[in-house]
């Protein structure tokens, strides 16, 4: 038995065979092949597998989460037999000689290309599945499997760090943990571990090593513990303590339907984060009250080339129209620092997180800017819509993006395309500028939403990618914590309501606090909803708020 230690950054415990992440390679290889029989017999095998393998997921799928999940593999087998994608590959190979990698790959572009400039946009989707099902393929006649995992049964999955673009790619279905050598407790991925209530533990270094591959391990996100062949009294200890887990989730269960509500009876929203349409579900299956934060930028993670309006409007469309009469706050583009996306071209930088990213790009490109705008206010006649920009830190910023709201809705006027009069505006405070400015930005947006992760990184100078910085990166803080006050008291004085969708917003240990000084709303992954609206229930604000108050603002805090 081998015991390893990590840091724990979402909890729960998982037990299944180690695997390591695989890189796919970016390029293929392109050769001209004497034998085009034995090509051609090569690609129709491989396309022989991957029809085999939607369909074990398609039935995987109908099991597990209905038909209308399960019908994308559906749509797949039957890309991957049409007839015209089908004749292209042939050709290539037949004709122009190319071997299958490149044959397959070249058809995939030619058919995306035509599928995204169709004015329908349940087509345009249809560029992402037809370069799903040639990766598959590419990825079986290489070797080299499509989002990492060749495994039949689900696995532990080991990697030296992930990328957002990267985890967002992975078959969900087959994994049973995380284990990273480097990453961050509030880096993306994390956080979509947490979103995705996935197992995960960072920063474990070499120590697991290539040699453990395919050996069994328990990992227990929640303390960050890792065992690699347990004996059999720890595994029959952390199956007791999973056993616990989930009867502990069933006892939450009986909160659903209940309010928010302290025991003097005062009330605060708790929404839930989101990365993309399909994690709806699990707002609605753990009682989210709304969206608090829609990560938009995953959709252009997930997309080859910018996502043109119709396929974002219906990305939007479907969350609101999802989440029915809740509130659904949707932030504009936060791409740059950890988040690159090649297609975007930006130059390299020595310090991405202080860099172009965010709101600064969407300004400096409006025409980018401006088809999400459009995207998203044309979504808004199908909900209740919320936007919120990233990254302010000047009061012109948010004048310049509402001047460029207002030219959209011109626009969308014009062309008799109908949005909702009701959207409100927000902005993050997520840098400590915005936080001090609070009083003025505020006259400017109906909202506040705090986002904690940079704010702490900010405010205290600490890389929120690097796990090394121990000590010192403490987002309880009380800098952090002052600036949530202010902040809050600027918002109510000018009427304007506050959230936070930072990772702190689900930490128990500062629920009291976020109370004591006023907040408004929790956006939390939503496996978080339960546990803090129990927190919540068992809190009485007016017993504690003068301690907290004078615990954050007088000498208690001299940290
Ligand atoms: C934050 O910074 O707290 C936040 C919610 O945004 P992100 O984590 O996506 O940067
Ligand atoms: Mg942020």
């Amino acid at each position: 038995m081998i015991s390893i230690q990590g840091k724990g950054v979402s909890t729960g415990v998982a037990m299944g065979p180690l695997y390591f992440y695989t890189r796919a390679k970016s390029t293929i290889r392109r050769i001209k092949v004497t034998d085009t029989e034995a090509e051609w017999g090569r690609f129709k095998a491989a396309q022989a597998k991957a029809i085999e393998q939607l369909g074990e997921l398609y039935e995987k799928a109908l099991a597990e989460a209905g038909e209308e999940a399960a019908i994308l593999f559906e749509t797949h087998q039957m890309m991957a037999e049409d007839d015209d994608y089908v004749e292209s590959i042939e050709n290539l190979i037949k004709e122009d000689k190319l071997n299958a990698e490149a044959a397959v790959t070249d058809t995939a572009a030619q058919f995306a290309d035509m599928f995204a400039q169709m004015d329908d946009a349940y087509m345009q989707a249809r560029a992402a599945d037809v370069k799903d099902v040639s990766g598959r393929i590419i990825g079986i006649l290489t070797g080299v499997v499509q989002g990492g995992i060749d495994s039949d049964v689900p696995v532990v999955l080991a990697a030296d760090d992930l990328a957002p673009s990267e985890t967002v790619q992975l078959d969900k279905s087959k994994i049973l943990g995380f284990i990273t050598e480097g990453g961050s407790g509030s880096s993306h991925t994390a956080i979509l571990a947490r979103t995705m209530g996935i197992p995960a533990i960072i920063g474990v270094g070499k120590q697991v090593k290539a040699e453990y591959e395919g050996r069994d391990v328990i990992v227990d996100g929640g303390t960050g513990s890792i065992i690699i062949d347990a004996d059999e009294a720890t595994r029959n200890v952390m199956m007791a303590k999973r056993e616990e887990q989930i009867k502990q989730r069933k006892l939450l269960e009986q909160l659903k339907g209940q309010e928010n509500i302290t025991r003097d009876g005062q009330k605060i929203r708790v929404y839930c984060n989101i990365g993309n349409p399909e994690d709806v579900s699990t707002v609605l299956s753990n009682d989210g009250g709304g969206v608090g934060l829609f990560r938009s930028e995953f959709l252009y993670l997930n997309c080859s080339d910018y996502p043109t309006e119709d396929y974002q409007f219906e990305a939007y469309r479907q969350v609101l129209s999802d989440m029915g009469d809740k509130e659904v706050i949707i932030r504009t583009l936060d791409i740059g620092a950890d988040k690159q996306i090649d297609y975007f071209q930006m130059p390299k930088e020595e310090n991405p997180a202080l860099g172009n990213r965010a709101l600064r790009i969407c300004l400096n490109r409006p025409e980018i800017f401006k088809t999400q705008l459009r995207a998203l206010y044309r979504a808004s006649a199908y909900g209740k819509l919320g936007i919120m920009f990233p990254m302010v830190t000047s009061v012109w910023e948010v004048k310049e993006a509402k001047k460029l709201c207002e030219v959209v809705k011109k626009e969308l006027e014009a062309e008799g395309k109908p949005f909702s009069p009701d959207v409100e505006i927000g902005i993050m405070i997520e840098t400590p500028a915005a936080a001090v400015m609070s009083d003025r930005l505020a006259k400017l947006v109906d909202f506040f939403s705090c986002g904690t992760n940079d704010l702490t990184q900010y405010t205290l100078a600490c890389d929120r990618q690097n796990n090394d910085l121990g000590r010192f990166f403490n987002p309880h803080h009380p800098a952090v914590l002052r600036l949530l006050k202010m902040v809050c008291d600027n918002a109510h004085k000018n009427g304007v309501w506050v959230g936070i969708c930072g990772e702190l917003g689900a930490d128990l240990e500062l629920t009291e606090t976020f109370l004591s000084i006023g907040i408004d709303e929790l956006s939390v992954s939503p496996r978080s909803v339960l546990p803090l609206r129990q927190k919540i229930r068992e809190t009485n604000v007016s017993a504690v708020k003068e301690k907290v108050l004078a615990d954050l603002l007088g000498e208690g805090s001299a940290i």
